[in-house]
């Protein structure tokens, strides 16, 4: 049987979204339910693949189902494409399976040309709205579809509006909108030496084309990857008849959702333009009026549109996001889906609708996107401060946090400053799609203009980033790089704060304070700590983190990177000191002045963490981390160890590795100097004996891991230096305590034999971030010059590092954790790389059956509930 690419609303419904995209599936499942949503047709996401497969091309086959469809919709409509009477004109709709607002493009009243304007001006009786559809038919075919800037249609229309002395759009009449189209029509000419396309079919195919090309757009593949959607997937096209919001004061246009996107409060909230296509609401260019006065404008209207968002909740048991439009009177619903929401209203309407009755607490997991969570473990302004603060202007909360950065004018700005390591805060007079990576690197976002569902307050809460929008009081010199509100000036570089929860804007920085997990977080992360098979350890290396890990739920450390304790300038000399030794004499004095600082640091490790179990890994410092370079440095050390700068600096000299990464580190250190591992064995057991004297009832036992194993008899020396050491330690002490000695799988060779090396490690811990730099072989200080272009090239479609390659590293991961399993059934296997934050990671873990993962602190509630998910996706 061949393959159907295309289907009418009428013959899909909700569950096709893969097939469908999601606008698609839900256009289909609104029409399914009697919903008046204006007659249409998609195009699958599988025609949009063989158009790649193609080469670009819109086979034979596809191009006769689409005829056919469209004469099926002139059959509905008894109107007909090119009908110089009574023409049916269509939009043309992108649609993925994920949603990506504002990522792809749409084109409206396709179906135009010189003799359809003129016949459809005739059927509406209305000459300047026939104009006006088909100069911005015109305006988005060129611009989406032979990419001609939307700004040089702008300044046509300028030149028009200042050769009749008018300042608004809505001031040109038939004949000025008349011009408009000639001139358009004269630019395109120009600009593409060739006619703008008259035959509604060939505007079609054209635009077809167009939403399959811009799947592949720079901005959509940036979205796909910082949201992990994968580029074989494709768009789907929806090809709609279109409804007119701009016939005149009885049509308008908006969106709207069930539920407050920002807060989750229960009440529709939403915008809608009287006299405008959809577009202008979005694209934030006039500001809209509130759902609810559409109350008092069309009661009837809005009535029936309550009860459709109502009903729409109830049926897909979420929060929605629509988007509609009235044609003189007439309501259509022309989008439904499940409303993007701040992480603050996730956990609120993921919670109603468990006490609404409408979800199980399981689904209620499920719904919320533990990446989202991290917006509410980030700082918030300290109230005291704030209180005492007077903003200097207000506008929209449009998505709530607390930023506080340094302004720039352009996303690019943005990212370079970013770059250079500034906070900063993005202000702009309206964002656009391109500036969507520039918004992600800023602490806040400022528009001028638009609204609570403009694109930047969409974009904005969809990535947790605080947003104020639509400040119309601000006066911006955007070429100059300053502004003014409430008569402060603020230039390029100047401090400004913003309150994306009240709206209020701040001159200077003011303070913020961390974030506590209580109320709605609270309940819902009970509820995930019930369902969830895997531990959730953190890697802390010091008590402040291991403090605030604990505080976000941490049972336990997975990985303290015992070399972290001594970056401060007080202990690094230290430090140094034991690196650039000659002598093990010169070492061992070293390492006299570390233990008590290791000591102290471990007791206040096992106490913040409360008798939950610790893992300490023995120093691993690449050396190049650690050797002074400064002048200064050198001379301070060298005064310190009684030696002279010369002989110091021919000691750093000596020191020197090619590629300390794969150099002299990890148990290599203490294979060659094992009065290192002595010197830690001692500290981590007395710090243990001396918080089980204060704590009796704590069971501490502490895990030593030996770092950069590659080789069982490697470990088996350093083993017997911890064991001979740590068991003194006990004996002097007369202390019972138990420990346990085990190792990072890191290095291919130690997942290639783990089940030898598993005969003497009581536990493994995958260190992802070498075991990926050494599986593929390049180093991760070094991979940010060249991942990008792969990325481009879409040889990778995301960060090894920062998500774990399943298929080469993942592989590695499981077949270490099934051959250490054979030998020692009972042993205990985590992961503490940077992938031990990263939720499609965690879901890999749980899958292979690890017991726990590690991660920072702030993704510990991240990783709770993405535990969770994962165990409901895969019951153990
Ligand atoms: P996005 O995915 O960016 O929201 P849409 O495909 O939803 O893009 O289209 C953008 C806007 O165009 C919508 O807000 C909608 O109001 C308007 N629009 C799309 N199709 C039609 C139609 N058939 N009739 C009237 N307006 C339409
Ligand atoms: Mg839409
Ligand atoms: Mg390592």
């Amino acid at each position: 049987m061949s393959t159907k690419y295309v289907y009418l609303f009428s013959e899909g419904n909700g569950k096709m979204r893969e097939l469908l995209g999601g606008k698609g599936a839900n256009l289909a499942e609104m029409t399914n339910l009697g919903i008046p949503v204006p007659q249409g047709f998609t195009i699958t996401t599988e025609a949009c693949t063989r158009y790649y497969e193609d080469g670009e091309k819109i086979a034979p086959e596809i191009e006769e189902e689409i005829n056919q469809s469209i004469a099926k919709m002139e059959e509905i409509a008894g109107k007909k494409f090119g009908d110089i009477n009574d023409p049916l004109l269509v939009s043309v709709r992108s649609g993925a399976r994920a949603s990506m607002p504002g990522m792809m493009d749409t084109i409206l009243n396709l179906g135009m040309n010189d003799e359809v304007v003129v016949g459809f001006a005739k059927k509406t009786g209305n000459e300047r709205f026939a104009y006006d559809s088909y100069r911005r038919f015109i305006q988005m075919y060129s611009d989406v579809v032979m990419e001609l800037p939307k700004s040089n249609f702008e300044l046509i229309i300028d030149e028009v509006k200042e050769k009749k002395g008018v300042k608004l759009d809505t001031e040109l009449d038939a004949e000025d909108l008349k011009e408009l189209v000639v001139r358009f029509k004269n630019y395109y000419k120009e600009q593409l030496n060739s006619e703008f396309p008259s035959t509604p079919h060939d505007q079609l195919m054209g635009a077809v084309k167009a939403v399959f090309r811009s799947w592949n757009n720079p901005r959509a593949i940036y979205y796909r990857r910082m949201n992990d959607i994968p580029s074989s997937w494709g768009t789907a096209v929806n090809v709609q008849a279109m409804v007119f919001g701009n016939m005149g004061d009885d049509s308008g246009t908006g969106v709207a959702f069930t539920r407050d996107p920002a807060t989750g409060e229960n009440k529709l909230f939403g915008e809608f333009l009287i006299n405008a296509q959809g577009e202008d609401v979005v694209a934030g260019v006039r500001t809209p009026q509130t759902i609810d006065e559409l109350k008092g404008i069309m009661p009837e209207i809005y009535d029936q549109f309550a009860k459709i968002a109502d009903n729409l909740e109830k049926h897909y048991r979420d929060m929605q996001d629509m988007e509609f439009t009235i044609e003189q009177r007439k309501l259509y619903m022309l989008q439904t889906r499940n409303g993007k929401r701040t992480a603050a209203a996730a956990l609120k309407v993921a919670c109603d609708l468990v006490d609404e009755g409408m979800i199980s607490e399981k689904e209620a997991v499920l719904m919320v996107d533990p990446k989202q969570l991290d917006a509410l473990l980030h700082p918030q302004f300290d109230a005291k401060a704030l209180k005492a603060a007077s903003p200097i202007g207000s506008a929209l909360p449009a998505s709530p946090g607390a930023a506080c950065g340094k302004v720039v004018f352009t996303a690019e700005d943005a990212v370079e400053w970013h770059n250079k390591g500034e906070k900063i805060v993005l202000v702009r007079r309206e964002t656009s799609p391109e500036d969507i990576e520039g918004m992600h690197v800023a602490q806040g976002i400022l528009t001028v203009r638009g609204g609570m569902t403009s694109h930047a307050a969409v974009v904005a809460r969809g990535m947790g980033t605080c947003c104020v929008s639509g400040c119309g009081e601000v006066v911006m010199n955007e070429e100059e790089k300053y502004f003014e509100l409430g008569g402060v000036t603020i230039k390029e570089g100047d401090y400004l704060s913003l309150d994306g929860s009240t709206g209020k804007i701040y001159a200077g920085a003011i303070p913020t304070v961390s974030a506590e997990i209580s109320g709605y977080f609270g309940r819902l992360m009970g509820w995930a700590d019930e369902i969830r098979d895997l531990k959730v350890r953190t890697n802390a290396d010091t008590p402040a983190d291991a403090k605030q890990a604990a505080e976000f739920g941490a049972e336990g450390i997975g990985l303290c990177r015992t070399e972290h304790m001594f970056f401060d300038t007080d202990r690094i000399t230290a430090m140094r000191e034991m690196i650039v030794s000659k002598t093990e004499e010169q070492r061992r004095a070293a390492l006299a002045k570390l233990l008590p600082m290791q000591r102290g640091d471990f007791e206040a490790l096992y106490e913040a963490l409360g008798g939950n179990p610790v893992t300490i890994r023995f120093l691993d410092p690449p050396l190049h981390e650690f050797l002074p370079t400064a002048e200064e440095d050198i001379i301070a050390l060298a005064k310190e160890m009684n030696i002279t700068v010369e002989d110091l600096k021919n000691v750093i000299a000596s020191l020197h590795e090619f590629n300390p990464m794969m150099g002299h580190r990890g148990c290599r250190l203490a294979v060659t100097y094992p009065e290192i591992a002595e010197m830690q064995t001692t500290a981590v057991i007395e710090a243990a004996i001396n918080v089980k004297k204060a704590h009796p009832d704590w069971d501490i036992v502490p895990e030593i891991m030996i770092p950069l194993v590659g080789e069982l008899k490697e470990l088996q020396y350093v083993k017997s230096v911890v064991v001979k050491t740590a068991d003194k330690v006990i004996a002097d002490n007369n202390s019972d305590l138990k420990y346990k000695v085990g190792t990072m799988i890191e290095i291919p060779r130690a997942a290639l034999t783990a089940d030898e090396i598993a005969k003497d490690a009581e536990f493994f811990s995958f260190g992802t971030n070498d075991l990926t730099q050494m599986t593929f072989g390049f180093s991760r200080d070094d991979a940010g010059k060249f991942l990008d272009a792969y990325y481009d090239r879409k040889i990778y479609e995301s960060d090894p590092f920062a998500k774990l390659d399943q298929d080469g590293v993942g592989k590695l991961v499981e077949m270490a954790a099934k051959l250490g399993r054979q030998t020692r059934p009972d042993i205990k296997l985590g992961i503490c790389g940077e992938h031990g934050g990263d939720p499609s990671t965690i879901e890999f873990c749980h899958r292979v059956g690890l017991n726990y993962v590690s991660c920072s602190p702030f993704r510990v509630p991240i990783a709770r509930l993405a535990a969770a998910q994962a165990a409901l996706k895969f019951p153990r």
